[in-house]
């Protein structure tokens, strides 16, 4: 890569907090932007570049029809394209649309929502274009992201971190909640949040995303016999089901 990288921070259909969070890093955002060349960031920039980039993040996942194009084109002038936050990544809590009545959804929103031309699903933004990189997370956790950038920029392979939350957990010395017979995800999610939740005393709700390797059955078996009704399970799996087959299903069971 050269000495600056050129850079898009875009957005599909979102909330904005993952790009808030970048603004949020403050001096050490500033300290990326010296070493990569910032060229569309329509949060603090206008949006006046069209061009090529090295790496395009990109935040939020497709709901209207036309981003699908937005997505292909923006995958088109970009080297590298990294998904940016849980929506990106597998469609996040968008994706609690799908488990609910659409026409509902949208009447309850809009008024007249006979303009609305949305995709039938949400999903991750891999279901529509080659995706190199996901930093997880609602949002995503800043000093990742800088470490992901600086490695990029510095030629390095970066690191994501594959690991359940659990692991971080354990590293942490918290007392599990499933010792308490209490709900937590944190064996199905991925980890990188240095299991923030848990440190302040909340279990995990699986804002990361379910691993590959995630065993839901065995998770669901478990707070079955500990007495946790599956409503309250299902409530937590639809926030996040996204493009999850294990979590759709295990929402829809
Ligand atoms: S991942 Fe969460 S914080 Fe980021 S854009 Fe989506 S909803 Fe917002
Ligand atoms: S509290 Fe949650 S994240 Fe921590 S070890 Fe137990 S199940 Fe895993
Ligand atoms: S502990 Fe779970 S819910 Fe909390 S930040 Fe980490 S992945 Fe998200």
């Amino acid at each position: 890569m050269k000495a600056k990288p050129l850079v898009g921070i875009y957005a599909l259909t979102s909330c904005s907090g993952c790009q808030v969070t970048l603004l949020g890093l403050e001096e050490k955002f500033l300290q990326l932007t010296e070493i990569t060349e910032i060229k569309y960031f329509p949060l603090i920039k206008e949006r006046l570049y069209d061009g090529r980039v090295d790496v395009a993040f990109i935040e939020g996942t497709v709901i209207r029809k036309e981003e699908i194009e937005t997505l292909r084109d923006i995958r088109k002038k970009a080297k590298i394209l990294v998904a940016l936050g849980t929506c990106a990544t597998f469609g996040g809590i968008a994706s609690i649309r799908d488990f609910e009545d659409k026409a509902k959804v949208m009447t309850c929103v809009y008024p007249n929502p006979l303009f609305l031309d949305s995709v039938h699903n949400v999903r991750g933004l891999d279901c529509y274009v080659k995706v190199d990189y996901a930093l997880r997370g609602c949002p995503i956790v800043g000093e990742e992201f800088v470490r992901f950038t600086t490695d990029l920029v510095l030629g390095k392979k970066p690191v994501v971190v594959e690991e359940p939350v659990c692991v971080e957990c354990r590293r942490n010395k918290n007392i599990c909640f499933l010792l308490k017979k209490k709900q937590c995800l944190g064996p199905l999610i991925y980890g990188g949040c240095n299991s923030i939740c848990i440190n302040e005393g909340r279990p995990c709700y699986g804002c990361r995303g379910p691993m590959k390797e995630a065993n839901l059955d065995a998770l669901m078996r478990l707070f079955k016999r500990y007495g946790i009704p599956f409503s309250s399970i299902r409530n937590s799996l639809t926030v996040f089901a996204g493009t999850s087959k294990r979590y759709r299903r295990g929402v829809l069971r």
